[in-house]
This record gives structure tokens, C-alpha cells and sequence, in this order.
């Protein structure tokens, strides 16, 4: 199925619309069991092998809260700057779909546990916007459906499709913000920034892992246009399932030239959930939208409301992490760098080993040298994230600790990460096979030394007629000669005074 969609271009689009967006971010809990059953979320299990009557929705069991849950709920709510709710209750949401076996999705609908926050979230050039937060709600997730035989994986075309409930109930909690008006040309970057934000301040409150790419982390990107300098909020679309920052950025990016399309030509929008498409950016029409009503909400009546005692929360609220954007601007501030140098490390995935190899021991400065110099290069290179190399912020720190002690060189420190990359051991058994050593017994530099200016008494003298620049060629020598262990800036202090010379 190939349909064109008329865009226009994204200045032009700019030109005469305010676009107007809402994100919608589900969050899979890392909870032990599942929400509302003691089945495990052990991810990779044979299908269908964790469930149990209450998942499957049989008749006669009965669903329990799990605590930790709600407790997780919670401790995201106050992170995000939200109101807890003294009393709320979970609602049925009514719809039938295979991959949901009690036909209706235990969800939260107008008694949100969390609402009314913000976050600040910062773009590339430092500056600070504010996303409102409208609720965070706590519910389940369905389970998985795998369509076969047809040609796209979707169910159109498909001979059959097998189910899997191992994820029907695992708990989720979803973040929705309030319309993000006033970002301009800028609306794409504020949401890539703010869906950015809450995956740190998850993986900081350390209540998932929220991986986008394993789907524990999902964004819808709801968007509309209004006319420039225009009040009232136009049709949005809303296109689901959105799994990475950058198509985050992309789906934003272009249901704004596809609105203003549509608009100016006359067209209307209509309210549709859409597929956002990585391989070309490309977003297509899924379905017309359900209303609220559709879904005959009704209190859950097999659940006991949950009402945070207020002790509670506040003991949650002081028990809170250091939030991420606070963390940033205290290390910003304490390893003196900018703003830009701070968001090359995040995009890099860098700030958490800098931190921790810091942590073992190394200097600041050292530390962001090799993580973002050579191992942002090794990992580049094998399509990799940094956490994903085959070396340990401890053996980093361990490698700027031999440098420092004057055991190796830059160029030696590099051999000894090339060596644990490619899985020779630690740096101290890289640096023993491999016979990795600084020269600084000064008996066999002035051997090396001697060596090199013998070899090439050209050089040499013009270096004695002051040409110092020279040396360089005779350092070089010396580091062949020493198989780059030697310390370049003695071997040139040793080749000036042999040749009676100083420097500048
Ligand atoms: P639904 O369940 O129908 O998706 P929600 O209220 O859960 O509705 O989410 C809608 C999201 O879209 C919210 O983030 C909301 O702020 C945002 N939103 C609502 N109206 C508009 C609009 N006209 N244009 C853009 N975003 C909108
Ligand atoms: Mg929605
Ligand atoms: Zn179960």
C-alpha cells in the first residue's frame, strides 16, 4: 500500500499555523508481578506461560492491588511535580480486542492518582521549557498479538494470529500532559526533549528500565493546528506507539506539514489514531477515534479504592532521587563545561558511566575524555551503546589511574582499552600480555635517544642550528624504536639537551 500525502514545507507550515500537541507516554512498571495477579513480568518466558485465571479474565476470580505498584505511581506523580489524589478508584474500560481477554482494560478514568505536575525539560540550546502535566494514571497492559502469513506483520492479510497474555496485566502508568501550546517551530524538539526527560526521571526513580526499543516506554503524539495567533484548538490526530526519541521528533514534525496540507487546502482533519512509520517518517490513517463514552466507563467494582495517607506520600516525596535536570546543572556546574558539552554526553548516553567511573576514582576531566573520545568511537563504530561495550566504568577509571601514575601514555591507555574491548582482560592483564609499558628508566630513553640522533645526523644538525620544530622527527623515531612506550614530552627534553639547545 503506497498512498502520497500532500505536505507542505515546515517553514511555510510555521508560517501560518501555532501547532498545538499533547503527549501521551505509557510507562511499564518493572514490578516483580503483574498488577492486579501475582503472575511474573519475566520478560522472554515461553507465551502463555504466566498467566492465571485473574490475567485471562475467567470467570470468578477477583483482582488484587499490587503495592508496589501504586507506590511507583506515586513516587512518579510527585517526581513530576503532581497532586496525589486522597482517594481514587480504578475504572473498567470496555472494549473487546483479542489480545485482551476480560474485555475490558482496568484502567483509572476521572480519579487519577496523579495529576496536575509539570516538568521542565531543556532543549538543545540549554534552554528550559515547561511541559504541564494533566494525570498520570495507573493501568494494565494488554496482551500481544503476532499476526502470520501476510505480508506486513499486520493483521490485513494475515491467515492467522497467535496470542500471548505472558503481558496482559503487567502494570503500566500513563503520563499525560496537558495541550503544550507556545512552542513554535520548536514543538517537534520539545517533545523528543520532554519524552527524553521522563525516561530519565524514571530510570532515575528506578522504577523501569523504560527501554523505548523493548517497548517499555511508548509514546502517542497528539497534534493539531491552529491559525496563527488563533485561540481555539483545532482537530487533533493522534499517532500511537511511537518507540524512539528521534521518531518522537519525525511523527511531531510531520503531522504539522500534513495539518497545514490538509488546512490549506480546504480540507478538514479528522480525529484518527495514525501509524508513525520509521522507515520513511511517514505517518498513515489507523482508525477513527473511539469518544469516551464508547468505552462505558464504570468504576471498578472489585477493587477497593486506593487513598494515599498523606504520611505516606510525604515520606515518598523526601525519600524522592535527585531529579535528572537537577543532577545535570550540578555537574554542569562542578565539572565547569557547557551546556553543550552537557548535551553531547547525554546524547552520547555518556553521563551515567562518566558518573560512575568517576566514582571508582578518576578525575572529572579524564573520565569524559575517554567516554566521549575513544569509547564514543568504539561504540559508533559497532553500533553499540556505551553501556553495551565490553568494558566497565571501574576498568576505565583503572586505565586513567595508570595514567596518571605515569605506568602508561595516552597512546598506551588507548592500546590497554583496545585490549579489554576485545575481551583480552582486565587493563592490568591487557597491560602484562601485551607488554605495555612507559619507558622511564632514563638509561634506556638516552640509549633510544642517542640511537636516533646518530641515525640521523641531517636532522640532527639542523636541530643544533635552532630549528627546534625539528625534534619532532627524531621524537618519532625514538617512539618507533621504544614501540610508542616512552613519554614523547621527556624524549624531547632528552634530544634537546644532548644537542645543546632550548626550547623557544
Ligand atoms: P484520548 O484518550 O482520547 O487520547 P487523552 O485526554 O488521554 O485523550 O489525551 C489527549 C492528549 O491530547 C492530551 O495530552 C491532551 O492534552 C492533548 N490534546 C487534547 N486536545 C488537543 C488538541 N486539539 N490538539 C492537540 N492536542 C490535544
Ligand atoms: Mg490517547
Ligand atoms: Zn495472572
Amino acid at each position: 500500500m503506497t498512498t502520497t500525502t500532500d505536505l507542505v514545507s515546515y517553514e511555510d507550515a510555521l508560517a501560518s499555523y501555532d501547532p498545538v500537541m499533547g503527549l501521551e507516554v505509557h510507562v511499564e512498571l518493572g514490578t516483580k508481578t503483574k498488577m492486579f495477579c501475582g503472575c511474573s513480568t519475566e520478560l522472554g518466558a515461553e507465551p502463555n506461560s504466566q498467566t492465571c485465571p485473574t490475567c485471562l479474565g475467567l470467570p470468578g476470580s477477583l483482582p488484587v492491588v499490587n503495592a508496589t505498584g501504586v507506590e511507583s505511581a506515586v513516587r512518579i506523580g510527585l517526581a513530576l511535580n503532581c497532586e496525589i489524589a486522597e482517594w481514587c478508584r480504578f475504572a473498567r474500560k470496555n472494549y473487546f480486542y483479542p489480545d485482551m481477554p476480560k474485555n475490558f482494560q482496568t484502567s483509572q478514568y476521572d480519579e487519577p492518582i496523579a495529576f496536575n505536575g509539570y516538568l521542565d525539560v531543556q532543549l538543545e540550546d540549554g534552554e528550559t521549557f515547561r511541559v504541564e502535566i494533566e494525570r498520570a494514571h495507573m493501568e494494565e497492559d494488554t496482551g500481544k498479538s503476532t499476526h502470520i502469513g501476510g505480508a506486513t506483520g499486520r493483521i490485513h492479510g494475515a491467515q492467522h494470529s497467535l496470542l500471548d497474555y505472558n503481558r496482559a496485566g503487567i502494570p503500566l502508568i500513563e503520563i499525560v500532559t496537558k495541550p503544550i501550546v507556545g512552542a513554535g517551530e520548536r514543538a517537534p524538539e520539545v517533545a523528543k526533549a520532554y519524552v527524553r526527560e521522563l525516561r530519565e526521571l524514571i530510570k532515575a526513580l528506578g522504577v523501569s528500565e523504560a527501554r523505548m526499543e523493548m517497548g517499555q516506554m511508548r509514546c502517542d503524539v497528539n497534534l493539531s493546528l491552529m491559525p496563527k495567533g488563533g485561540d481555539r484548538f483545532g482537530t487533533r490526530s493522534e499517532t500511537k506507539n511511537v518507540n524512539s526519541l528521534r521518531s518522537v521528533e519525525r511523527a511531531a514534525r510531520f503531522e504539522i506539514q500534513r495539518h497545514a496540507a490538509v488546512l490549506g487546502s480546504g480540507g478538514t482533519i479528522v480525529q484518527e489514531t495514525r501509524h508513525f512509520h520509521e522507515d520513511t517518517g511517514s505517518t498513515t490513517s489507523g482508525r477513527v477515534k473511539e469518544e469516551a463514552e464508547d468505552y462505558r466507563y464504570f468504576p471498578e467494582p472489585d477493587l477497593v479504592p486506593v487513598a494515599p495517607s498523606r504520611e505516606w506520600v510525604e515520606e515518598l516525596r523526601a525519600r524522592l532521587p535527585e531529579l535528572p535536570l537537577v543532577r545535570r546543572t550540578r555537574l554542569l556546574e562542578e565539572w565547569g563545561i557547557s551546556t553543550t558539552d552537557m548535551q553531547a554526553i547525554l546524547n552520547a548516553g555518556a553521563l551515567d558511566p562518566i558518573v560512575t567511573t568517576i566514582e571508582a576514582g578518576a578525575d572529572a576531566a579524564s573520565a569524559r575524555k575517554w567516554w566521549m573520545g575513544e569509547l564514543a568511537r568504539s561504540a559508533n563504530e559497532s553500533g553499540k551503546a556505551l553501556d553495551e561495550l565490553a568494558i566497565t566504568p571501574e576498568q576505565v577509571a583503572r586505565v586513567t589511574e595508570l595514567v596518571s601514575s605515569g605506568d602508561l601514555n595516552d597512546k598506551l591507555a588507548r592500546q590497554v582499552i583496545e585490549g579489554v574491548l576485545a575481551g583480552e582482560g582486565t587493563p592490568d592483564e591487557v597491560v602484562d600480555k601485551r607488554g605495555l609499558k612507559v619507558v622511564s628508566d632514563e638509561g634506556a630513553l638516552t640509549a633510544a635517544v642517542d640511537e636516533a640522533i646518530a641515525g640521523n645526523p641531517g636532522i640532527a644538525d639542523k636541530i643544533r642550528g635552532g630549528k627546534v620544530a625539528a625534534a619532532g622527527a627524531l621524537v618519532g623515531a625514538v617512539m618507533k624504536a621504544t614501540r610508542g612506550q616512552a613519554d614523547a614530552a621527556r624524549v624531547k627534553e632528552l634530544i634537546l639537551e644532548k644537542l645543546g639547545v632550548s626550547e623557544g
